[in-house]
């Protein structure tokens, strides 16, 4: 395993609007940030097409376009941004040591973690095939595209009810596409979607197939207790059936609550671990935007500078 000799003053992890957002104020800072992108550089904005809802851009940018200024950017101003995923941590011994592609360590001062999270998908062939043209795991970004049309989503917990109560507001109908007989949502949400007349919950409902060629044009469902199938008339198929945060690596070294979402303190990006911040998906399971990711980016380097400065 080789080694590098010299202590990385940040080392960000992701490449995402969290990680870029951070590198700039990094590097603008005079830190010399050392960016890592993982497996998806850029991030999750990568896999979609118009993105409309980012601030500075009037006419809406295509979301590999959108990160591609933000590398440009970051690289402006001197990021080092490498090629490659982190393997491991120990957050144990100071400076902390972090392992790249199992291959290679390195030390570094402060670690900003902007490693995102990754939607839940329901894991069938039209779905994937889809994906991007009506098939969607976020409703607020692209629900506005089907404004006035039927949709359905699939999910029964909170967030299920609130992107469904979201849809409703925009689109003429929403189908809510239920499992069982009974939603996991919290009391407040299901009386919310229950008492919202554009919405229709189909209970014992599970999907089929999503049906369309260059787009969605409608969904097969099938009650599970009645094995009747019915097709839904629909533009727009949204999955909310939850996220994973990319995290595995941090475990046991960092506080995260139980579905893997590191914790910071509120109104900052400051872990238990001195030095060690995160921003955006990965600790964000309420709004998970581009725009708040990369908020919390800034904030995770202006945390940094001043840890660094206090070292100093
Ligand atoms: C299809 C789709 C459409 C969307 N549309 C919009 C939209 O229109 N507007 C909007 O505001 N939001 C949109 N979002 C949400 C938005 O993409 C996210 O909120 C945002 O990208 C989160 O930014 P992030 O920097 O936290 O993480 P991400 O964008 O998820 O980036 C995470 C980064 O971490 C890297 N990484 C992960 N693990 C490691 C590791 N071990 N080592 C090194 N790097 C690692 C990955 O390679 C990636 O570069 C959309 C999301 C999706 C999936």
């Amino acid at each position: 395993m080789s080694q590098d000799t010299d202590t990385i003053k940040v080392l960000i992890v992701g490449s995402g609007p969290a990680g870029y957002t951070a590198a700039i104020y990094a590097s603008r800072a005079g830190l010399s940030p050392v960016m890592y992108t993982g497996i998806q550089p850029g991030g999750q904005l990568t896999i979609t097409n118009d993105v409309e809802n980012y601030p500075g851009y009037p006419e809406g940018v295509m979301g590999p376009q959108m990160m591609e200024d933000f590398r440009k950017q970051a690289e402006r101003f001197g990021t080092d941004v490498r090629y490659g995923v982190v393997t491991s941590v120990d957050f144990s011994q100071r400076p902390y040591v972090v392992e790249v592609d199992e291959s290679k360590t390195i030390k570094a001062e402060t670690v900003i973690i902007s490693t995102g999270a990754s939607a839940k998908w329901l894991g069938i062939e039209s779905e994937t095939r889809l994906n991007g043209k009506g098939v969607s795991a976020c409703a607020v970004c692209d629900g506005f595209f089907f404004r006035g049309k039927d949709v359905a989503i699939v999910g029964g917990g909170d967030t299920a009810c609130e992107e469904a109560s979201y849809l409703a507001n925009i689109c003429n109908k929403v189908y809510m596409l239920v499992r069982r007989d009974e939603l996991r949502a919290s009391q407040i949400m299901q009386k919310r979607v229950m008492n919202n007349a554009k919405i229709e919950i189909l209970w014992n409902h599970e999907t089929e197939e999503i049906l369309g060629e260059e787009e969605v044009s409608g969904v097969r469902v099938k009650n599970n207790q009645t094995g009747e199938e019915r097709v839904l008339d629909v533009a727009a198929f949204f999955v909310a059936i939850g996220h994973q945060p990319n995290t595995g690596i941090f475990s046991g070294q960092i506080d995260m609550d139980q579905n893997g979402y590191i914790q910071t303190l509120p109104g900052s990006t400051k872990t238990n671990v001195p030095g060690v911040f995160a921003c955006g998906d990965a600790q964000d399971h309420e709004y998970r935007q581009a725009v708040t990711a990369a908020g919390t980016g800034c904030m995770a380097a202006l945390d940094a500078e001043r840890y660094i400065s206090a070292l100093e």
